[in-house]
């Protein structure tokens, strides 16, 4: 039955999708596992997880991103083959997936940018169907989502009752903590920070609209920006290579992560003053510049964030690294973390 975003292999003839519980109706034991997935426009990792967030076992492909629908599918059958091969395999009592949106709990399908052959790709149900998976249920997140929900489980959003956390790398995402619980939204969307607008009159976006943090802050666009501006390249223009410039004290790099940040302390004093947060967390490939990033970020978070009520906002750096889309993952599953507020009957496919 497709529960929610949680799926469990007993496929009747018809599927029902039925209001879930934020409580577990399987709760895992203390020595359970989750067999966690990470799916992205580049890599397909998966993983076993315990209870403390501590991967044990590993999988991963390169994401065949430009194949058909079945090919990749059969790379994450290929992973989660390798996840079942494990002699632990017996101890997993779930499995989360976290994946690169657009997605539809609802339907517990996905539609990632980067991956054009999955169009409304119904994931959570294939995923479910792998005869290894057998009757545990599996719950599907955006990745983004997921991470947020690693960061406030076992990380830098630990403790904090409302939450941002944000991926700045190719792309920007990031994922809500509301009253101690991870927000996924109608669909699964929610936090989408990326494409609000911070620039009403802006650059067209492929999104459709103008001006969206992503197409301002994302890495792609500090580095399009520091080339704008005359930075040379060393080898491969990328964000790294602008971080090392803006280290070494080189003004395009420095006023292309300027730029970038500028925009990002709106998005997030935007947030903040939407629904009263008192921390973002802040991970992914850009944020892994450190100092060069969080300075300027923190300093223009200070103009943005200017109403009293936002002085205690800090911004932190994550502390789980690249494995927080499989631990958050992991978090979700064991949660039993979902509730959406739709009941459809739909026939088998
Ligand atoms: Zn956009």
């Amino acid at each position: 039955m497709w529960r929610a975003h949680r799926v469990t292999h007993d496929a009747p003839k018809q599927r029902d999708i039925t209001v879930s519980s934020r409580q577990s109706k399987f709760p895992l034991p203390n020595d359970g596992l989750i067999a966690a997935l990470d799916i992205g426009g580049t890599k397909i990792a998966g993983a076993l997880v315990d209870q403390d967030g501590v991967l044990i076992h590993r999988a991963r492909r390169t994401t065949p991103a430009r194949e058909s629908a079945d090919v990749l599918l059969g790379a994450v059958y290929d992973v989660l083959g390798s996840l079942a091969a494990s002699p632990l395999w017996e101890r997993v009592g779930a499995v989360g997936i976290g994946s690169a949106g657009p997605i539809d709990l609802a339907h517990g399908t996905v539609s990632p940018v980067n991956i054009p052959a999955w169009r409304n790709f119904p994931l959570a149900e294939s995923v479910a169907r792998h005869p290894d998976v057998g009757h545990r249920q599996v719950t599907l997140a955006g990745d983004a989502v997921a991470m947020t929900a690693a960061e406030h489980r076992h990380g830098a959003a630990r403790g904090h009752r409302n939450a941002l956390c944000l991926v700045v790398s190719t792309g920007v995402g990031a994922g809500l903590v509301l009253n101690g619980s991870v927000h996924h939204g109608l669909t699964g969307n929610a936090g989408h920070l990326g494409h609000i607008s911070v620039d009403f009159d802006g650059e067209a976006c492929p999104c459709g609209a103008r001006g969206c943090l992503e197409s301002i802050a994302s890495g792609t666009a500090i580095t399009r920006h520091a080339l704008a501006l005359g930075w040379q390249a060393p080898l491969t223009a990328d964000t790294v290579g602008v971080a090392a410039s803006a280290q070494a004290g080189e003004a395009a790099a420095i006023d292309a992560f300027d730029r970038a940040t500028r925009a990002l302390a709106a998005g997030i004093a935007a947030t903040a003053a939407l629904i009263e947060i008192d921390i973002a967390v802040v991970g992914g490939g850009v944020a892994q510049a450190g100092e060069v990033f969080f300075e300027p970020l923190t300093r223009h978070l200070r103009h943005y964030a200017a109403m009293p009520f936002l002085k205690e906002l800090r911004v932190v750096p994550a502390e789980l690294g690249p494995d927080a889309g499989l631990v958050g993952a992991a978090v979700l599953a064991s949660a039993g973390d979902s509730a959406v507020p739709v009941m459809l009957g739909h026939g088998s496919r």
